[in-house]
């Protein structure tokens, strides 16, 4: 049986790999230190004979016993709300925690597959963003605790390859959507459905028409996963082309979920992207992956998932 260890499993878009990895038959080992994910999100695992959750910290040190196929380093706060308020820990688990998973897989000789981000492309000056081109990340501004951190892990990820051989890749994940994302983790479309459910303004930033591609996490997670399965480094973007500006998700969701809500505008974020949208030409190349789930399916099915929550946390 194959082993892999996923650091931040007990995150949004980790606890549906842990998931998918054990019907896959790996044995999972997660790794997380709650900081922005939840043992509840793997709650539904701990009883599989494959599992184990561990609580630890990545920025201290990484240590596994036995032997590891695959590493795949998810652990990172994602949201902008999440990093801005810890700024210090996003830089840290984007270096000191790279660097350590990075360890682990060369120690085993396992694949790595690093979680980076569209983000790397910061605010974009080429449209849609191909993996050529390098981004346009302001340094110092607020968003680059996060930006920079990944774009440092892409280069520590980079040098583990070319200096220690180790059998590498690079995952530039676009939004993504799905059940488990927090209704206060400020992200888009969590935060539309909330208000929308809660009969309370949906509040667009500027005047909305900044566009995003949203891509349902089963269809993250299937990319993900060929990736491991690869032998391509990347970078390789993930994500859905179909690309909407933030006012139509707004209408949307609003009918989606039947709210009488109003849409309210308020203040565009420093350094706000304009627009977002891969071109994923060479996912569909070498990974012959593509989107499948439309985002009318992926919203209505993140919709009845968030109507379960109502209460409950
Ligand atoms: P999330 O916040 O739900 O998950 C991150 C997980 O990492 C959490 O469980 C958190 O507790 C854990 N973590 C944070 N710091 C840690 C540390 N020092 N040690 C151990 N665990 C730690 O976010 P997500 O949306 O699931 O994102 C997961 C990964 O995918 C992140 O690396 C993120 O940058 C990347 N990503 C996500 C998106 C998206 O749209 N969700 C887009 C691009 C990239």
């Amino acid at each position: 049986m194959r082993r892999a260890v996923v650091t931040g499993g007990a995150g949004f878009i980790g606890s549906h790999l842990c998931e998918r990895l054990l019907a896959e038959d790996y044995e999972v080992l997660c790794l997380d230190n709650f900081l922005t994910g939840r043992p509840d999100n793997v709650a539904h695992l701990i009883d599989h004979p494959g599992f184990r959750l561990v609580r630890c910290d990545v920025t201290d040190y990484v240590h596994v016993a036995g032997r590891v196929d695959a590493v795949l380093h998810f652990a990172s706060p994602a949201s902008p709300i999440d990093y801005l308020r810890m700024p210090i820990q996003t830089l840290e688990v984007g270096s000191a925690g790279t660097h350590h998973a990075l360890g682990l897989a060369r120690e085993k000789g396992a694949r790595f597959v690093l979680a980076s981000t569209s983000e790397v492309y910061g605010d974009p000056l080429v449209h849609p963003q191909q993996e050529n081109y390098w981004g346009n990340v302001n340094p110092i501004g607020p968003r680059a605790v996060y930006d920079e951190a990944k774009r440092f892990a892409e280069a520590i990820t980079t040098a583990y390859r070319t200096a220690h051989g180790v059998d590498t890749a690079i995952v530039r994940i676009f939004n993504t959507y799905g059940p488990r994302l927090r209704a206060n983790d400020g992200r888009a479309v969590p935060t539309f459905i909330r208000q929308a459910l809660e009969q309370v303004p949906i509040v667009v930033a500027g005047d909305g028409s900044q566009t995003r591609s949203i891509c349902y996490v089963d269809d993250t997670v299937e990319g993900i996963i060929r990736m491991v399965h690869a032998d391509h480094p990347g970078p390789m973007n993930l994500g859905n082309p179909h690309e909407l500006s933030a006012l139509e998700l707004a209408r949307w969701i609003k009918e989606l979920v039947g709210s009488p809500s109003e849409i309210a505008f308020g203040p565009l974020p420093k350094d706000d992207p304009r627009v977002r949208q891969p071109d994923i030409g060479r996912a569909r190349d070498v990974l012959a992956w593509e989107p499948k789930i439309h985002a009318e399916e992926g919203l209505q099915r993140t919709i009845d998932w968030f109507r379960t929550q109502v209460g409950s946390r």
